[in-house]
């Protein structure tokens, strides 16, 4: 394919993203580019993309290499997701959404969680920042860290494989470096609904990556779920973040909640339209913002125990990304050894 790179539209961790033009067709897309010595990442997202047919999943559209500024580039062409990640829209809607567009956006990554799960591969890595929208609603993006997984038993990636996955929403079995599988996809929509709901982080309260995972892996706590949400909505979260992954609902289970019921007729008019002025009733004043980490649980050497942990995965990527973002979350964690 001949095209132009224009404007860039997104950094990672890893990757540029711009928007691209073909040269002979009106057809106008996206573009995610790292240098080609480095870019086993995007090889493999590459991969992994091009098996996925979904309206629920940002389509694939080919890949090159080019020579950028005397450097061989390694591109990934997708479909050009014009309305931003759900993180931006939620920031654009005053920090907060609705329940009812909550539940629009939750059925459709969950139609795309399904679908990807069946085909016996976890995302590894949903969040708010990568779940992309268009006028026809959310699809999932940024395969990066997906891995393949048993498609019968629905779950486990061997625990010598390496992991990523963005420490705020890594899932207890992860953190307690057992297995990653697609009961952590669950968990880490757990976590991108309180992010819908509440504009914050699923864990608050958190200073370093350390205790925080430590907190994760042995606290027994799960995030928690806003009561200001309705009851079947609160179930329905329940469901996500049991801490016990043979516990925890699958995507396809939980596309029969009740909660889900309503949002299969929802349309276009109504995300567009979507009562931001709901963001102002007194509803939202009733989060508890707050929560304290318990102190005791965090003794000196099950921190060092988890300062291992963090090192380990320190050791086996040579480019461990634990950064702290803008708005308090760590981004994700890859290891380059994959
Ligand atoms: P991470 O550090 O989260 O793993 P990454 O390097 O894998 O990031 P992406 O998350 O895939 O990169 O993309 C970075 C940003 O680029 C996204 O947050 C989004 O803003 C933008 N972006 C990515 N893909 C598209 C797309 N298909 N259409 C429009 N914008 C996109």
């Amino acid at each position: 394919m001949d095209w132009t790179r224009g404007n860039t539209i997104g950094h990672g961790s890893f990757a540029t993203v711009s928007v691209a033009k073909s040269r002979f067709s009106d057809d106008v897309f996206a573009v995610k580019s790292v240098e080609l010595s480095k870019s086993q990442f995007l090889h493999k997202e590459q991969k992994i993309l091009s098996k996925f047919s979904s309206p629920y999943i940002v389509s694939y559209k080919g890949y090159d290499v080019t020579k950028d500024s005397d450097k061989l580039m390694f591109n990934l062409m997708m479909e050009y997701m014009s309305d931003g990640t759900l993180t931006d829209a939620i920031q654009k809607q005053g920090g907060r959404i609705n329940e009812q567009l909550i539940g629009y956006y939750t059925k459709q990554i969950l139609q795309g969680l399904e679908y990807i799960h069946s085909k016996g591969i976890a995302h590894c890595d949903i969040k708010g920042q990568n779940i992309l929208l268009v006028k026809t609603g959310a699809k999932i993006a940024d395969f990066g860290c997906a891995k393949c997984v048993d498609p019968i038993g629905g779950a486990v990636a061997s625990p010598s494989k390496p992991i990523g996955a963005t420490p705020m929403y890594m899932v207890p079995e992860v953190a307690r470096g057992e297995e990653q599988g697609c009961p952590c996809d669950i968990w880490a929509l757990g976590c991108t609904i309180i992010e819908m709901a509440t504009g914050g982080s699923p864990w608050t309260n958190v200073t370093n990556p350390v205790s925080l995972l430590y907190r994760i892996a042995f606290s027994g706590e799960s995030p928690e779920i806003p009561k200001f949400l309705s009851l079947q909505a609160r179930d329905f979260l329940s469901k996500c973040l049991r801490r016990d992954a043979k516990e925890r609902w699958t995507a396809k289970e939980l596309l029969k909640h009740p909660s889900l019921e309503e949002y299969y007729n929802l349309n276009q008019d109504f995300v567009t339209s979507s009562p931001t002025s709901i963001l102002d009733q007194d509803i939202w004043n009733s989060v508890e913002e707050s929560e304290t980490i318990d102190n005791s649980i965090q003794t000196i050497s099950s921190m060092n125990s988890h300062l291992q942990r963090v090192r380990e995965l320190n050791l086996n990527s040579g480019e461990l990304n634990w950064r702290w973002n803008d708005d308090d979350r760590w981004i994700t964690v890859r290891r380059s050894s994959e």
